[in-house]
């Protein structure tokens, strides 16, 4: 029976604490600093991918946290891990390119040298 299922106590409250955590609640596991963090990546990502994909770069290699060993991932990959990570506060580290050529990948940190190294030339001319 229908009416044998416990209401929400809070149904019609307006003052329903769920109702207070917001969009918290919306950012799942992640604090609003990782999610915060995540956002910032991915529009790093963005910028990566712009200026490094037409020089024939395929992606990024990442240490991955779980296991300690680097893990190749292409352009969309980062993508769909970082927006997977900021709707649903889990990341996919565990899928990462198969089969990759090593030498389409460069590190995170030669993609920020070289993002700011293409900014300070232009800011220079
Ligand atoms: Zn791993």
């Amino acid at each position: 029976m229908l009416d044998d299922v416990p209401r929400d106590p809070f149904a019609d409250d307006p003052n329903d604490p769920a109702a207070a955590l917001g969009d918290f609640d919306d950012s799942g596991p992640l604090t609003s600093a990782e999610r915060e963090e995540a956002l910032t990546d991915l529009a790093d990502v963005e910028v990566f991918r712009s200026l490094l994909e037409p020089q024939g770069v395929l992606g990024l290699v990442l240490d991955c946290p779980e296991c300690g060993e680097q893990h190749y991932f292409d352009w969309d990959l980062l993508r769909g891990n970082l927006r997977q990570m900021i709707d649903h506060g889990r990341p996919q580290v565990h899928e990462p390119a198969f089969e990759p050529d090593p030498e389409g990948y460069v590190t995170w940190d030669y993609a920020r040298g070289y993002v700011d190294g293409v900014i300070d030339t232009e800011e220079s001319r």
